[in-house]
């Protein structure tokens, strides 16, 4: 089984017989050929919008394995399975501090052939299904994956300060995102003058 490494995944891909931003999916997946690669958060664009950046995490890593299915009396199925691992420095939603946040992603997908067959099966297959691609980008799905996985509402295991105040408890997040009703911040003059 061929067995490649790509160590730096946002330099030039030339030098592999896989390069991750144009994978031509189905050889992949003919050879079960290995690619894994990684980069430093920042460098993701996507990603690094999303980031906080006083936090410094490591590296993004991901691997990707391809898998021909065959099926007698039915055409082969192209796999590609992804694992990636990345800590994404987020905003704590109940102290307000960056947290460093594990994010793990461990799919499998199915190409088909066009999007047509894609919407056909979309219903009764269980697995994912993306459309077949001689240029497929896989940096992209990575990238795709990370935002999928990452949780909406982020927040420490233990916050390392006290609570500023109630407002910021994810359950009040909703809440909190509201545009203040006028006549809060007139009750809230009321309050001060009866003192
Ligand atoms: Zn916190």
């Amino acid at each position: 089984m061929p067995q490649f490494s790509y160590t730096a995944a946002m330099d030039s891909p030339n030098d592999t017989q896989w390069p991750p931003e144009q994978l031509d999916v189905k050889a992949f997946a003919r050879d079960a050929a290995q690619l894994s690669g990684q980069a430093p958060l920042q460098e993701w664009e996507r990603l690094s919008e999303a980031s906080q950046p006083e936090l410094s995490p490591p590296a993004l890593k991901w691997h990707a394995q391809g898998e021909l299915q065959v099926h007698t009396g039915a055409p082969d199925q192209v796999w590609l399975h992804l694992q990636v691992h990345a800590q994404m420095p987020l905003t704590c939603q109940r102290c307000l501090n960056p947290v460093l946040t594990p994010v793990d992603v461990d799919r499998s997908f199915r190409f088909v052939a066009d999007e047509a067959t894609a919407m056909a099966l979309d219903d009764e297959a269980q697995e994912d299904l993306l459309v077949l691609s001689r240029t497929f980008n896989l940096l992209e799905l990575v990238e795709d994956e990370v935002i999928l996985a990452t949780p909406l509402v982020p927040f420490h295991d233990v916050c390392p300060t006290p609570l500023p105040m109630a407002v910021a408890d994810p359950l009040f997040a909703d809440e909190a995102a509201q545009p203040a009703h006028p006549f809060a911040a007139l009750a809230g003059l009321k309050v001060v003058k009866s003192q």
